[in-house]
């Protein structure tokens, strides 16, 4: 399978749609918001740095992400394609990125926008939460996307959790930094021929079911 990127604003839906997609075809699903937020919670030097930029709302500093993304798709479970999710965010990583594609021979593969309007994906945020142990997305205002039981993961049992950036006034920040940062690199993949939109805007399947139509292309 080639390799998929997932583009979209905040809370659009690319982490739920990604975990569909790992589950379906096998492919491990990296997300850079999950690696940095795995980071902040350890020792490292890196953890506070981390937070702060996160918390803001803002793109965390460019070694640290690249550095945590090389590291994980050169993992083996890598080899036969992925899913990301969340990288990259900026004409800088997008660039970087092709060249890491070059030194390890390997193509582009297929750009997903999830197309969203603003108020419908910040509406999302109030109800989201996330499966600390396997990651699993609810939303509690959204029937499709409900545990079974109250504040509790349905795989795992444990408690869910809810992001620390998923307020009303880090969410205008994260937005704008979609505008500003994330959305050029659109017009960049375009002009690859990589690029194919979807309408993320109805439900979590009838996402799905568009990103599937593509990838079957
Ligand atoms: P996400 O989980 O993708 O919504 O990301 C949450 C936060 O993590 C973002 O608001 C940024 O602070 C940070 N982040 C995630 N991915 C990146 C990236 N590729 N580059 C810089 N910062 C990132």
């Amino acid at each position: 399978m080639k390799n998929v990127i997932l583009i979209a604003a905040p809370a659009a839906g690319k982490g739920t749609e990604a975990l569909k997609l790992k589950e379906q075809f096998h492919m491990p699903h990296i997300s850079t918001g999950d690696l940095l937020r795995n980071v902040r919670n350890t020792d490292s030097k890196f953890a506070k740095v981390i937070a702060d930029y996160q918390d803001r709302g803002e793109l965390v500093p460019f070694e640290i992400v690249l550095d945590l993304l090389k590291e994980r798709i050169l993992q083996p479970d890598c080899d036969n394609g992925y899913i990301l999710d969340g990288f990259p965010r900026d004409l800088k990583q997008a660039k970087a990125y092709d060249e890491i594609l070059n030194e390890i021979n390997r193509d582009l593969g297929y750009v997903i926008v999830l197309d969203i309007d603003k108020e419908i994906a910040k509406a999302r945020i109030s109800g989201r939460y996330t499966c600390p142990k396997c990651g699993k997305i609810y939303n509690i205002n959204n029937i499709e996307m409900k545990p079974e039981k109250d504040g509790l993961c349905d795989i795992c049992d444990v408690e869910l959790t809810h992001r620390s950036d998923d307020d009303p006034e880090v969410y205008e920040q994260r937005y704008q930094s979609y505008l500003t940062n994330t959305e050029p690199i659109v017009d960049y993949y375009n002009a690859k021929g990589a690029v194919y939109h979807v309408n993320a805007g109805i439900s979590v399947e009838e996402t799905h079911r568009q990103v599937v139509e593509i990838l079957g292309e």
